[in-house]
């Protein structure tokens, strides 16, 4: 089937295939690739053609199917290090940079949230709250604040962990950017690199709810698209923060990066005028 590419809009091809096998998280699936000829955005095919209870199903399984098995410590930690995000550096950097005033924790959302571990280890750790969201996760925990559908507004701070990859459409992505506001920062912890490997035992596509892969060039064509105009880069917090191009904190950044790099004695952030192209490849 033709399809354009939810990104750019321009032409997409078959790039390669992936045989999923079954085991205890999820049943075989063999899953067809496309690629965008321009900006490099990779995505599922044969995801993008699931109904959408087969894909909360598949969902369920595979994503909440681990939460469970931590919860009741019947799972290795190691094996979970490749997929989790980095909780304790994002909280650490999150806070680094309130207390620069880069960013405000204060009108926050963590967006997709899961169940809520950042906010769990910003409360513990740091005193700081923010408020949750989970399309999938309805109960609220102790601890953490979740806020339903109908509350979501505005925010200065937008976090979304782990999320870019797992979306199907266009409009999942719009969604997440929609919630920022006009002078906002949204935090983003994904996998980004130069080229999409075309190899179906690349790390990222372990997870069988994988399914959608951003070049740095397809990043800057978001940036662009959303009113972004400059980003910074955590290697510590694999995090990107994307500034509107009308956050007052901009003019000051490279300044203020700079100060924080000394203080802390090495690179620990990377500003760019543009999306930050960190990774070339992996
Ligand atoms: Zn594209």
């Amino acid at each position: 089937m033709k399809k354009n590419c939810m990104i750019c809009g321009e032409k997409t091809t078959y790039y390669f295939s992936k045989s999923y096998m079954a085991n205890k998280y999820w049943d075989e699936l063999d899953v067809d690739y496309n690629r965008c000829h321009n900006c490099g955005f990779t995505f599922s095919v044969t995801h993008q053609a699931l109904s959408e209870t087969e894909w909360e199903n598949l969902n369920a399984r595979a994503h909440y199917g681990d939460e469970d098995d931590i919860k009741s410590k019947n799972i290795d930690i190691n094996s979970l290090i490749a997929n989790k995000p980095p909780y304790g550096p994002m909280a650490f950097t999150l806070n680094l940079l309130a207390k620069n005033s880069i960013i405000d924790t204060y009108n926050s959302i963590d967006y997709a949230s899961g169940y809520g571990t950042l906010a769990k280890l910003l409360r513990k750790y740091f005193d700081t709250n923010i408020q949750c969201y989970d399309p999938f996760v309805r109960d609220p925990e102790p601890l953490v604040k979740y806020i339903s559908t109908e509350e979501l507004s505005k925010y200065g701070l937008v976090i979304n962990s782990a999320m870019f990859e797992h979306v199907r459409k266009r409009e999942d992505l719009d969604k997440i950017n929609d919630l920022v506001s006009y002078n906002g920062v949204l935090m983003l912890h994904t996998v980004i690199c130069e080229n999409i490997p075309k190899d179906p035992d690349w790390f990222y596509l372990t997870p069988i709810v994988h399914t959608a892969f951003h070049t740095n060039k397809s990043m800057s064509f978001l940036m662009e698209q959303w009113g972004y105009s400059d980003s910074m880069y955590s290697p510590a917090a694999k995090s990107w923060f994307l500034f509107k191009d009308r956050n007052e904190a901009i003019t000051k950044l490279p300044r203020m990066i700079e100060n924080i790099n000394v203080e802390l004695q090495t690179e620990f952030l990377f500003h760019k005028t543009g999306f930050v192209d960190y990774w070339k490849g992996f």
